[in-house]
């Protein structure tokens, strides 16, 4: 079988890739999902009367026009409705600078609200803050955890950062690099200072600060109908086994071979054998690690506003529920987030496991990714969206990257 443009996977990178290929007239392109259905981590189910999504909450972020722009073109505006996130982090007993060990919640993130918390509690992390390496005009570390304590001071990474990174990550925190961390909201010792004094938040907001989320359907519902749109030229059930990207030809399940003029891959460079690579891109794949999740449901009613809470706390397996009532009229129950390694399973669980959820950040990552992306470029193989770029990026992120590869291409 041979096709002009040939995509790996139909998860949003995939869809909109395609997408803006089919409105540009383009009629020659076979896109390959191995699940049944289209969507990726962004899919959702309907649970126990409501929809709950199985790669965990999902939230579509204002900030790109442009790309809410594409996608209302698929689900119109007056189909969602707009939220101003409310997300809280919660300390089980047992926070350290607390003598009465109580349960404390406050909004995230910590250091823009750390005045929520009662003064005598303030005080040692604003001087932990103000004696944070950034503070005292100490060089910027190279390795994370060193990191989070010059940023943050030593209090904030002991009682919330670390742990919290740790229920994500695993343990080896030291493996991860700091390039990623422009992502954490900036909010000086000033700004912290300047909250607590006049009570309410200071410095910049976290993504997500105002966000869309289906009226009547879940997050998934939308990329169902990008896959819809490209009728028969998305094949789903099947996977890619093997690329060769010299010849641009791929191997699925089914013993089909597929060739291609180009081949843009939305799938993790590890699901896929790659032949006639050269070592070093062997390699750089190796070097490649992600984590994976376990999305469970539990039906009883949490009295809470907030749309999601963090848990830094050991106590627990999970890192972040979702309250899905807060963010979809009328849904009982909410969800946990748990990473697999500390997940265990409970009799009747209803629960969904996502092998490729977060992309790690190791020191290694950027230079095995680039020389991956640059061999394959050569070959005419593109790489684009969380796993063609090992990226944690959300996905409006990654659909404004697959309407650029797509213009270019
Ligand atoms: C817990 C969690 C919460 C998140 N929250 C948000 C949020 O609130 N807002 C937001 O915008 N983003 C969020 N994200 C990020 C979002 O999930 C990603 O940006 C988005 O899914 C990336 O799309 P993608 O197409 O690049 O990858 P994916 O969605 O992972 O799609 C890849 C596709 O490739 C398929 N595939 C894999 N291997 C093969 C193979 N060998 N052959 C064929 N097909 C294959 C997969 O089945 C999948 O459909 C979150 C992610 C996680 C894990």
């Amino acid at each position: 079988m041979k096709t002009k443009y040939l995509i790996l996977g139909a998860g949003p990178a995939g869809l909109s890739f395609a997408n803006v290929l089919r409105q540009r007239g383009e009629e020659n392109f076979t896109v390959i999902e191995k699940e049944a259905q289209a969507g990726g981590l962004c899919r959702s189910q309907d649970v126990d009367g409501s929809p709950l999504d199985i790669g965990g909450g999902h939230f579509l972020d204002v900030r790109r026009p442009e790309v809410c722009r594409f996608l209302f073109g698929f689900m119109p505006k007056d189909e969602w409705r707009e939220y101003d996130r409310d997300s809280r982090i919660r300390f089980t007993p047992g926070f350290v600078p607390d003598a009465d060990k109580r349960e404390y919640e406050i909004h995230h993130p910590f250091e823009a609200n750390l005045w929520e918390l009662p003064e005598n509690i303030q005080k040692p992390f604003l001087d932990s803050i103000a004696a944070a390496g950034c503070n005292a005009g100490q060089e910027m570390p190279e390795k994370f955890v060193d990191w989070i304590s010059w940023k943050l001071g030593d209090l904030i990474a002991k009682e919330y950062m670390l742990p919290y990174n740790m229920k994500m990550f695993g343990d080896n925190l030291n493996a991860l690099g700091t390039y990623w961390l422009e992502k954490l909201p900036n909010v000086s010792y000033e700004d912290t200072l300047k909250s607590c004094r006049e009570k309410k938040a200071a410095g910049s907001q976290p993504g997500h600060a105002q966000f869309f989320y289906p009226k009547e359907y879940g997050y998934g519902e939308l990329w169902l109908r990008m896959g819809k749109a490209l009728g028969e030229r998305l094949i789903t059930g099947v996977s890619v086994t093997e690329l060769s990207p010299a010849d641009k030809r791929v191997t699925l399940s089914d013993g089909t071979v597929i060739e291609a003029e180009i081949i843009v891959s939305t799938v993790p460079w590890t699901s896929m054998k790659l032949t006639g690579v050269p070592q070093e891109i062997t390699d750089a794949v190796s070097k490649l690690i992600h984590t994976s999740i376990e999305v469970t449901y539990h039906p009883e009613d949490m009295n809470t506003d907030a749309q999601w809470i963090y848990y830094p706390s050991n106590n627990m397996d999970h890192h972040r529920i979702l309250v899905r009532g807060n963010f979809y009229e009328g849904a009982k129950g909410y969800w946990t987030e748990t990473r697999t390694e500390r997940y265990h399973a409970q009799a009747g669980d209803i629960n969904f496991h996502m092998e490729y959820a977060y992309p790690v950040n190791t020191i290694d990552k950027p230079k095995a990714i680039d020389s991956i992306l640059r061999y394959m470029k050569g070959c005419g193989v593109y790489g684009l969206g969380r796993w063609g770029e090992h990226n944690h990026y959300n996905s409006d992120a990654t659909v404004e990257l697959a309407m650029k590869l797509a213009k270019e291409l």
